[in-house]
């Protein structure tokens, strides 16, 4: 089969959609059930059933286009909602790439027997209530109280937000129920790291995915007179941060290298020039390719938090807000991929993933396989984020070949 995708189609469909939810400092800010994501929906579902796929969506605001077909659904597709002033590619290419390889079939009028479908998952990026909101009311791994007390990233609870739309926590909640068999799961997203880059290839063929621990956490102190309090006097929670974030990170270099720790964020009180800290409060991610080793992470940070406290005289505490297991993904979606790249004279490699996505959480119903294509300078999450046009042709045209491999 010579099929190929329409580059020139593709590229139209990702600068339209890069024109709704233009942020004024230069990237896009599209937030799911943002009014500029609300815009977007209009405009994905429009190009669905113009390709004359059949479009749809369940309680969760996933969207989906679909060619009829019997058995298993083979399913492919990512998200285009993004982080505030973002890029146009995360999420984005993998959607079009989708809705492009089904339109081919459909003009095309090619032969398969399973049921064909693109999809785009809801607040992949976690802007509302964490990450992955759409993937996981779609396979039914969403807790309502996640739902109803979340912290969203920005703006008013998320039940305020749905306000604006036709869905509610209740039909998040149901979203599972309608969803159909799935035998395969496949994503193409951007690699947002420089390996694909730095070592020339096309094709990153994705083997895990990364699982995450997200915590907030606090030591709480001793504020003090910055001038007339001495050092071995002080309980100073800034001080506990610090030797904290300094032995977790070079634990985690040095006996688990791959494996990343991070404090993204960090608020002191009372937040004054000449007062001791009382209290900081901070964020901790973690993430590995191996659950084994995020157990080992978990127990060695709270071992250096109690430490910490005992030496200082602080009192330590952590919640953790979220939770996703390492993946690895199917080695007959990833034998399919290598096989077309070849046909296709695409220079590929394998490689993981740091990053979580969709495919990770539809793992649980589904075999699940993930297709990189490489970003300029590995930057995501930014408005510099840039791709090579031929890469993503090239993706999408390995793509569209797996699908009719697979529902044929
Ligand atoms: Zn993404």
């Amino acid at each position: 089969m010579d099929v190929k995708i329409n580059l020139e189609r593709l590229k139209n469909n990702l600068m339209e959609l890069s024109k709704i939810g233009k942020d004024p400092s230069g990237g896009i800010s599209r937030p799911s059930f943002s009014k500029a994501d609300l815009e977007a929906r209009e405009w994905l579902k429009d190009k669905i059933s113009c390709a004359g796929l059949c479009a749809s969506q369940d309680g969760a605001g996933n969207i989906f286009g679909t060619l009829e077909g019997k058995g298993k659904t083979v399913m492919t597709g990512s998200h285009i909602d993004t982080v505030i002033n973002g890029g146009m590619f995360d999420g984005t290419v993998g959607v079009l790439s989708a809705l492009e390889c089904l339109q081919r079939i459909k003009e095309e009028k090619i032969n398969h027997t399973k049921p064909l479908s693109m999809v785009s998952f809801t607040d992949e990026e976690g802007n509302l209530a964490g990450d992955f909101l759409g993937s996981r009311a779609f396979t039914g791994l969403i807790e309502r109280e996640i739902l109803e007390k979340g912290k969203t990233q920005f703006g008013p609870p998320l039940k305020t937000i749905l306000e604006n739309t036709e869905f509610s926590i209740d039909s998040i909640m149901k979203a599972s129920e309608q969803r159909p068999q799935i035998e395969a799961f496949i994503e193409i997203h951007i690699e947002q790291g420089p390996l694909l880059e730095t070592e020339d290839k096309f094709i990153g063929v994705v083997e895990n995915i990364a699982g995450k621990n997200l915590w907030t956490c606090l030591f709480q102190g001793q504020a003090g007179h910055a001038g007339t309090t001495p050092f071995e006097l002080r309980h100073d929670a800034f001080l506990g941060l610090a030797d904290f974030a300094l032995k977790g990170t070079q634990y985690v270099a040095k006996e688990h290298y791959g494996s990343m720790l991070t404090i993204g964020n960090a608020h002191i009180h009372p937040g004054s020039f000449s007062i001791i800290p009382d209290r900081v409060e901070f964020s901790l991610d973690f993430r590995s390719q191996s659950s084994q080793t995020l157990k080992e992470i978990e127990k060695r940070v709270l071992g250096f938090a109690k430490d910490i406290s005992l030496s200082r005289g602080l009192y330590f505490d952590y919640k953790v807000i979220d939770k996703t297991e390492p993946v690895k993904t199917s080695a007959r979606l990833k034998e399919l991929m290598i096989k077309f790249c070849k046909e296709l004279d695409y220079s590929y490699m394998t490689l993981n993933s740091g990053a979580g996505h969709d495919a990770q959480i539809l793992n649980s119903v589904s075999d699940t396989g993930m297709i990189f294509i490489p970003c300029e300078d590995g930057i995501s999450h930014s408005p510099q984020e840039g791709i090579k046009w031929e890469d993503l042709e090239k993706a999408a045209n390995v793509l569209l070949r797996v699908l009719l491999a697979l529902s044929a």
